[in-house]
């Protein structure tokens, strides 16, 4: 049998599912020399998602924003007994049997991989709600693809909407429907997304493709709830919300979209929880369908199909994700983990909390000993576009901290004032500098450094892909 301490047992085999912020933490420090660790994930690289949104509209480029994933696994593998990488989706997990059922892209061959330890890391995808039309039509911001995808098509209309306006007014609604973009959900995704494509509008069609078409841009922003940005302060929200008003972004709040076609959208004022059938129908009576030449759903994630199929084999009611224990152990199982956006660990689905959890588990796996994970939450920065942000920080010490934060003469907020604000410029510089410096590699840093002068010097990138 395996103990961590001797040396000459047999090794460990992990088996670690993804290859994302939870994933990437784990490896790296359950790599040790007793160790034989198996990534298994279909995407072969890592994706530094804080940057997807300006890559959507060519501020960086994906290079910047992806690590290569064989080199990762290569850099673990020098302290592992081994480490290797398997493009595969992983299909099933027999807890009994103590294997993974996965498939290779290359006509469904199946492969069976044995572990003794198991980490589920497989994040989540797009929810959308069973909205009819959103899986068809809409567009999505949470792969790398999907940046390539939404910057092709906006590229793609504009050219369209230019060719078009030779006929002078010919075609004015085709060309206002090609330059209509609709972002569902004011979460952060759909608030930053919003405020680059704002950007983009004014600055590089402006000068490109001139004033006539980047002032038929029209951006509009649609959020369920009554305001934006749901984890940050309600100050700070309304500060995103001015901002983004004032670059002409149309904010919608207490609107929900209920259908989408391929080139029109319904939406409706929200219903309250629990609302009376005369109120849906009053609601519907208030429907608007109107056309666009594109809409991203940034609605919020839901859980992959391989882990509500676990879920739903263990016994759990919740099918939004793993349920774990403090340790981070998927409840009924043995060796088995659960970390990041698929684990229900009370937590929320961000990148801070997915990359603690996998150190967490990765240094229970390699020290062999578990523990309660505890959350150390930094702060929450949003990036409002050029020169703009807000930022929610935790001050060691409590806002009564006599510290820098007085200095950037910075206000107390959160449940109990126990966090400080930061807006504008100053925020926009922690936005960058912070997920900078987080870059995982100085190839990274060197593209992402390049990017962002080439984009400030000569404008964003107007290749379409190819
Ligand atoms: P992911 O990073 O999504 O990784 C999941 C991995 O599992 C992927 O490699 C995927 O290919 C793989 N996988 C999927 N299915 C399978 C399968 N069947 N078998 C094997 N592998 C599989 N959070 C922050 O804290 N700060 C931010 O600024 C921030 N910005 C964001 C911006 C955007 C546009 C988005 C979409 C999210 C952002 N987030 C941010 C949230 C953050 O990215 C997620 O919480 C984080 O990615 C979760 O990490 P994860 O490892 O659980 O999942
Ligand atoms: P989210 O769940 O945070 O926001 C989705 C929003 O869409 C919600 O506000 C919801 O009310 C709204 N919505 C749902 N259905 C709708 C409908 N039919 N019509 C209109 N609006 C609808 O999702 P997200 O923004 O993609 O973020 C996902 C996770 O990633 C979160 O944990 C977030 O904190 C994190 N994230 C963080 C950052 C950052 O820190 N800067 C950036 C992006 C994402």
């Amino acid at each position: 049998d395996y103990t961590p301490s001797s040396g000459n047992s047999k090794p460990e085999k992990i088996v670690i599912l993804g290859s994302g912020w939870a994933a990437l933490n784990a490896l790296r420090k359950c790599a040790a020399p007793s160790k034989e660790i198996v990534v298994v994930s279909p995407r072969p690289h890592f994706l530094y998602t804080p940057l997807l949104a300006s890559s959507s509209v060519g501020t960086i480029t994906l290079r910047s924003a992806t690590e290569p994933l064989r080199a990762l696994v290569e850099r673990a593998a020098g302290r592992a007994t081994s480490a290797t990488f398997v493009r595969a989706d992983a299909r099933d997990i027999d807890v009994e049997g103590k294997r993974v059922l996965a498939t290779t892209d290359s006509r469904g061959m199946q492969l069976e991989l044995s572990y003794d330890k198991l980490i589920v890391a497989v994040g989540s995808q797009p929810n959308t709600f069973g909205i009819p039309g959103v899986a068809e039509h809409g567009m999505f911001m949470k792969e790398a693809e999907d940046s390539t995808r939404l910057h092709s098509r906006l590229l793609s209309n504009l050219e369209k909407a230019a060719a078009l306006s030779v006929e002078g007014d010919k075609y004015a609604k085709e060309i206002d429907r090609l330059l209509t973009v609709f972002v569902v959900g004011g979460g952060p995704t759909g608030v930053e997304l919003s405020a680059e494509l704002a950007d983009f509008a004014h600055s590089d069609v402006a000068k490109i493709y001139g004033a006539d078409i980047s002032e038929r841009i029209k951006i509009v922003l649609v959020e369920v709830m009554p305001r934006l940005l749901g984890p940050f302060d309600a100050s700070l929200a309304e500060v995103a919300r001015d901002h983004l008003v004032s670059k002409g972004v149309e904010v919608r709040t207490g609107t929900a979209v209920t259908h989408v076609e391929a080139r029109d959208v319904t939406c409706q004022p929200s219903l309250p929880r629990g609302a009376t059938p005369e109120q849906k129908k009053e609601a519907e009576a208030n429907s608007q369908t109107e056309e666009m030449g594109c809409l991203v759903w940034a609605a919020g994630i839901g859980a992959r199909p391989l882990v509500k199929k676990l879920a739903q084999k263990l016994g759990q009611s919740d099918m939004r994700g793993l349920k774990v224990d403090e340790d981070l152990r998927v409840l009924g199982t043995d060796g088995v983990y659960a970390i990041g956006d698929c684990a229900l660990s009370g937590f929320p689905p961000t990148a801070q909390v997915a990359a603690q959890q996998g150190k967490h588990v990765g240094r229970a796996i390699r020290d062999g000993s578990d523990s309660k994970f505890v959350y150390h939450h930094a702060g929450s920065l949003c990036c409002l576009g050029s020169s703009n942000g807000i930022a929610q920080m935790v001050v060691p010490g409590g806002s009564g901290a006599n510290n820098v934060w007085d200095l950037l003469g910075a206000p107390a907020v959160g449940k109990d004032g126990e966090q400080r604000s930061v807006t504008g410029l100053p925020a926009f510089a922690l936005w960058r500098s912070l997920y900078f410096t987080k870059l995982l590699s100085t190839s990274s840093k060197m593209s992402l450094g390049g990017d962002w002068i080439n984009a400030h010097i000569w404008g964003r990138d107007i290749q379409e892909p190819v």
